[in-house]
């Protein structure tokens, strides 16, 4: 199984940011060491193309953020200070979606980003931490390009996925993509902007309910949207009980169930599957990689039995 990293690609940020930078490099550290995926099959993706980029997002926004003239409020929020490096980064994040969705579909099955997620950003704005949304590229690159016309987002960063509901969503009208979003009911954003299915938890929901909920919207979406070319999973880390902004109370185990339930459903379908890590917030880093890792051998241990899986329908 090989997998995508931009963790050699950091970006200035001030002391005691709550943005963890340093999980990205510890997680690719520790599945090498620990043989979960060998040296050589771990990836640093190049920058995406500011073409790809310009087929989902407003023209005029990503000049502001190639030129580093995005407005004070616009950096706000952003939640991260502007820099040639954090514009790199993101550009190398998304084409890491993009080589991870293109695995999946080339035959491992399901692909792994050791990043990405970054559902937040809409058309024409940068929020929370997400410069572009690579959910959103990714779609329409493989859209372009004949591989991949029906996705399904399954979105369980415990954050609404706003930017992905704009870009992907009923409002928009794109009738080929079926958005769910499994979130802490008072949570960021403040403003929702519709997905197709939005599971609203109230704060401090343990994992009992959290995966009876979601096997529940897993069903109503395929009920709705049959089969999907490819579905792109956020496996957020920020469920769990312990995050900084989380607000649900997932165990690490309710975490694994989670990611086995997602990936277990989809394959079952037929569809490949994307995996992005979204957002994870505890205090101690370290925990993050540890949900995290336990997403990596998830994947790592369906991809080992890809031959065993019902067979992929081509592209619609
Ligand atoms: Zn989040």
């Amino acid at each position: 199984m090989r997998v995508w990293s931009h963790a050699d690609h950091p970006f200035p940020l001030p002391d005691g940011h709550r943005y963890p930078l340093s999980k990205y490099r510890l997680l690719r550290d520790r599945i090498i060491a620990d043989g979960t995926v060998r040296a050589a099959d771990v990836l640093a993706p190049q920058p995406i193309s500011w073409d790809a980029l310009l087929s989902v997002h407003d023209g005029a926004f990503l000049d502001r953020v190639r030129a580093g003239t995005l407005g004070r409020r616009e950096t706000r929020v952003l939640g991260l200070p502007w820099s040639p490096q954090l514009v790199e980064r993101a550009r190398r994040g998304t084409q890491g979606t993009l080589h991870a969705a293109r695995d999946a579909l080339d035959g491992q099955r399901v692909g792994l980003m050791l990043g990405g997620g970054t559902h937040h950003a809409g058309r024409a704005s940068a929020r929370g931490y997400c410069l572009f949304n690579d959910l959103a590229v990714v779609t329409s690159v493989l859209r372009a390009e004949a591989r991949a016309q029906r996705v399904l987002v399954v979105d369980c960063d415990v954050h609404q996925g706003d930017g992905t509901a704009e870009l992907l969503g009923p409002d928009g009208g794109d009738r080929d993509a079926y958005t769910l979003s499994v979130q802490c009911e008072r949570n960021y954003p403040a403003r929702r902007i519709p997905s197709d299915l939005d599971i609203e938890l109230p704060a401090g929901t343990a994992g009992p309910e959290y995966l009876r909920a979601l096997a529940d919207g897993l069903a109503v979406a395929t009920r709705a949207f049959g089969t999907p070319d490819l579905v792109l999973y956020l496996a957020g880390a920020d469920a769990w009980e312990g995050d900084g902004l989380g607000r649900l109370a997932l165990t690490m185990d309710a975490l694994r169930e989670r990611d086995e339930l997602v990936l277990d459903h989809c394959l079952a379908l037929g569809a490949p599957v994307v995996v992005t890590l979204a957002g994870g917030y505890p205090p101690d880093v370290h925990d993050g990689v540890r949900i995290n890792h336990q997403t990596v051998l998830a994947v790592r241990h369906r991809a080992d039995h890809a031959a065993a899986l019902p067979p992929p329908r081509p592209a619609s």
